[in-house]
């Protein structure tokens, strides 16, 4: 949307090889991968099974070193080959919300969206007000107490992505957050997340496999190729907002952009 000025997060050159496994040997997972994010912008990526997009994103959430190439964030070097050792999220302003929502089963909903919080030392009364917020946005609001065994799947995956909301990181990365959600849920949990995303200055990366969900959130929407994964080709995604999720295939843009989409994954 805003692709303007200096990139907020610059993939230049990028490459993962991992080493040799049983019979296979050392393997190139990324390989020469470039691409910008801008600040604002809602970046759908696309790619198939195994291609090496959470691997992408392990090196872009600093939890992963690359073999190659390196990760700029606001124009300074916050990973690349020269690392020895990982250093995750990048002082908090790098959120990621990974394929399962991993949260911790002995604390509450509410303890599980104040942890990063918590752990950060920033857990005050004006952070709980925001976890509130939050909670209430997503339609959580008498679940704060609830386990998450207590909860349906499509429950966890937005406390999940609020617990990541709630510490407010400009950058959030979110990996097939969706995939395992029934239709409705997914509908409702698109919803909320293009709201809050909306409320507020957030830059989003968002990996996915299912071309109509990336047509419908993205700004852009950038295809990798099979692995080893290298950025194929960028969609400007022209469909304006605020869009009907729910039927985004009758945009009459739709067809041309799904079209060429399709021509590459
Ligand atoms: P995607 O998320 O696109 O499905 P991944 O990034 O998870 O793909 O994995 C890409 C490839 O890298 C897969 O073939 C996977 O088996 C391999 N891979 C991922 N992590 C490791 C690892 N730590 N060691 C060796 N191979 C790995
Ligand atoms: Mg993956």
């Amino acid at each position: 949307m805003k692709s303007s000025g200096k990139p907020l997060l610059d993939v230049c050159n990028l490459g993962k090889r991992f080493e040799a496994r049983g019979e296979e040997g050392d393997r190139w997972v990324v390989e020469g991968m470039s691409f910008a994010l801008y600040e604002g912008e809602f970046v759908t990526l696309i790619g198939p099974s195994g291609s090496g997009k959470s691997t992408l994103l392990n090196m872009i959430a600093q939890i992963d070193i690359p073999s190659r190439g390196e990760i700029l964030f606001r124009g300074e070097v916050i990973n690349d080959a020269t690392r020895n050792r990982a250093s995750p999220g990048c002082g908090s302003r790098i959120g990621y919300v990974m394929q399962d929502d991993n949260l911790l089963p002995w604390r509450t909903l509410r303890a599980n969206v104040e942890y990063p919080l918590a752990i950060q030392g920033r857990l005050n009364h004006k952070t709980r007000e925001r976890v509130d917020e939050l909670i209430a946005a997503v339609g959580l609001s008498g679940f704060e107490n609830y386990y998450p065994h207590q909860l349906s799947g499509g429950m966890r995956k937005r406390a999940s992505i609020i617990r990541t909301l709630a510490y407010d990181p400009p950058v959030i990365l979110m990996d097939e957050p969706f995939g395992a959600l029934d239709a409705e849920s997914r509908l409702h949990i698109q919803t909320d997340l293009v709201r809050l995303w909306q409320r507020g200055e957030k830059t989003i990366l968002f990996v996915t496999h299912d071309i109509n969900e990336a047509i419908a959130l993205g700004d852009r929407t950038i295809t990798l190729t099979k692995s080893p994964a290298c950025v194929r080709g960028e969609h400007v995604i022209d469909i304006p907002r605020p869009r009907a999720l729910d039927s985004i295939v009758t945009a009459p843009q739709f067809p041309g952009l799904f079209t060429r989409i399709r021509a590459q994954v």
